[in-house]
């Protein structure tokens, strides 16, 4: 009896990952859903489950959110009560509203609030995209509970502290960090997989996100929840940390040499790394650096 019992927990498990998404339990209470890169749904977004209500972390687009939010529900019946944003870029903050619908309100460090009223809404507001991926039917939220440093969800049960890590990726960058079970949500200042990362926000800070990188590891998580790709752990941040170092140091030598920033992109080769076998993504990136360190 016992076993059939444990088998129809198991299937409840697989019915949650649903047809084109995969749902994990990393611990109990404590959820992710995996981006789904072919369906532009690409960040990956946490829930964990609290006694009385449920903390989400990171929202998606709006078309992800809408497909998130049944799969919570297979979880828990509790109230969704609060979706935090690791930053305000539009693959992880822009689905705010669909949980805001639910009642949540919306947590971001308040350097990230700030840019999701500037660079967020101008972003939106520029969007023309139509179709499946149109904002149109959709509207934007904006935080209304910001912190500076550092703030924390404890229950008791669970504890999940949102802790300000940029600039870095974005000014406002935050990671969730749950001390017991040693699981870090980055967003996207770590990715794993094959497409590197978005380097080119105005207010990226590359020498304070290879810094921030350095202290994540050192708090030596044993699950990272990457903004992007598969679930790492230490190793993935170190390899997102050389990734980013040898970018810049391709792009400083470069510099030095007196040459452009077109030159220097043409002659980098940074496909020996794992998150960087994408060569026009790298170009796309060195001139990205290349533009914010030669700015005036
Ligand atoms: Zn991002």
């Amino acid at each position: 009896m016992t076993r059939i019992l444990l088998a129809a927990g198991f299937a409840v498990l697989l019915f949650a990952a649903g047809a084109n998404s995969v749902v994990k339990e990393l611990a109990p209470g404590v959820w992710v859903r995996m981006g789904d890169r072919d369906r532009n749904q690409p960040a990956n977004c946490g829930w964990v489950i609290f006694k009385d209500f449920v903390l989400v972390i990171d929202a998606n687009f709006p078309w992800g959110a809408r497909e998130i939010l049944p799969e919570i529900k297979k979880t828990t019946n509790k109230p969704i009560r609060f979706v935090f944003n690791t930053h305000y870029h539009g693959d992880h903050a822009y689905g705010s509203s669909v949980f805001a619908d639910e009642g949540a309100q919306l947590v971001c460090s308040q350097d990230c609030a700030q840019e999701s009223r500037t660079k967020g809404q101008a972003g939106w507001d520029k969007n023309t995209a139509t179709g499946d991926y149109s904002l149109k039917p959709y509207r934007l939220v904006h935080p209304a509970i910001v912190f500076g440093t550092e703030m924390a969800f404890d229950d008791g049960e669970h504890r999940v502290e949102l802790r300000k890590a940029g600039p870095g990726h974005s000014k406002g960058d935050a990671v969730a960090w749950l001390p017991k079970e040693r699981i870090l949500f980055t967003g996207d200042l770590c990715v794993n997989w094959t497409s590197g990362n978005n380097v080119a926000d105005a207010d990226a800070d590359h020498d304070n996100w290879i810094r921030t990188l350095d202290k994540m590891a050192q708090a030596n998580p044993s699950t990272v929840v990457v903004g992007h790709g598969d679930l790492g752990g230490v190793p993935e941040l170190r390899k997102q940390k050389e990734y980013l170092s040898d970018m810049l140091r391709v792009v400083r030598e470069g510099i030095r040499a007196g040459k452009s920033g077109e030159e220097i992109a043409n002659a980098a080769d940074l496909t020996s790394h794992k998150i960087g076998t994408d060569p026009a993504r790298n170009k796309a990136s060195i001139l990205a650096v290349h533009r914010k360190l030669t700015a005036k």
